[in-house]
């Protein structure tokens, strides 16, 4: 059901389907937006210092009355801000833009070359202070993450990268599988991209459901949590109504199948 959850290698629980809010405006929009998702009973939002609307989030958690500890709260440190020091100063001003005690999940947003090692250091310390319940990465791939495992003395949790029927990057995924790092969809719809494909819309015509429900069932089949992105009361809802159907294994390879290494956003080795 929609509060399914996954289990970090740390034993934090992660639910697997949660809000992204790229984009939502700060202020009512977003605000309004978390709770449209809070209503549908998602437990879990994804935002960024980079988004500027921590703010509203936070607001949004607060007047929501749901108890802290029950909704999952993710947050990234941005490239301007990468480094030691610089690091732990941005935790403290999305923490207090938050309005939050701890954060549930703090990622390192972007591998910034010759400082992503350097601020792992920073999200072990805030890690091992308890200001943040796991610690992850976004944006890595295989050689950065070795980077960090090589290095490190706190493995990370998660690993969320952009994911989608156009981009699997099946090996990276078993790669964190070996190595117990929870994979992490970001753009699940490849922004709207792929509710043109006609397969996808072929399939989910089968299942009776929507483009949108089956690749997010797609991303949860494949042990992939999932952030899709909406403002709107309507698609929130649809977007979590995905635990009454199961694509079966054959329609599952058809749609790993459509993989063809297309991005929305930026190549993680070229980005600066
Ligand atoms: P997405 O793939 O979730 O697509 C969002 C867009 O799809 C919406 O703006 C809307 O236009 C459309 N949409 C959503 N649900 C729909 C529905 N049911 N029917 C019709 N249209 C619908 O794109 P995204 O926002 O880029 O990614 C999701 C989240 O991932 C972000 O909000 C953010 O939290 C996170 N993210 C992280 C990174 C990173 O670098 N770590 C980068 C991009 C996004």
């Amino acid at each position: 059901n929609i509060n399914g959850t996954t289990t970090l290698h740390n034993g934090v629980t992660m639910p697997v389907l949660g809000l992204g809010v790229y984009k939502a405006k700060e202020g009512s929009e977003v605000i309004e937006s978390v709770h449209h998702a809070l209503d549908a009973g998602y437990r879990h939002i994804d935002t960024a210092s980079f988004y500027e609307n921590e703010s509203g989030v936070g607001e949004a958690i607060k007047s929501s009355k749901i108890p802290r500890e029950e909704i999952f709260v993710t947050t990234k440190v941005w490239n301007d801000d990468q480094g030691f020091e610089e690091t732990l100063k941005a935790f403290d001003k999305s923490l207090e833009k938050l309005g939050l005690d701890y954060i549930d999940l703090y990622l390192i947003h972007w591998p910034v070359p010759g400082k992503y090692v350097e601020t792992w250091k920073a999200l072990e310390k805030l890690y091992s202070e308890g200001k943040v319940k796991a610690i992850g990465v976004s944006n890595f791939l295989e050689h950065q993450l070795k980077d960090i495992l090589n290095d490190c003395s706190i493995k990370p949790m998660v690993l969320q990268n952009e994911f989608h029927p156009r981009l699997v990057q099946q090996s990276l995924i078993d790669f964190c599988k070996r190595s117990q790092i929870q994979y992490e969809a970001w753009s699940p719809l490849m922004r709207g991209e792929v509710f043109k494909n006609p397969l996808l819309k072929e399939l989910a015509k089968k299942y009776g459901k929507t483009v949108a429900q089956l690749v997010i069932r797609w991303d949860l089949q494949k042990g992939v949590v999932t952030i899709p992105k909406s403002v709107h009361r309507n698609r929130i809802f649809e977007n979590a109504d995905v635990f009454d159907f199961e694509i079966s294994e054959e329609n599952m390879r058809r749609i790993d199948a459509l993989d063809r290494e297309e991005r929305t956003g930026a190549h993680p080795d070229d980005f600066m």
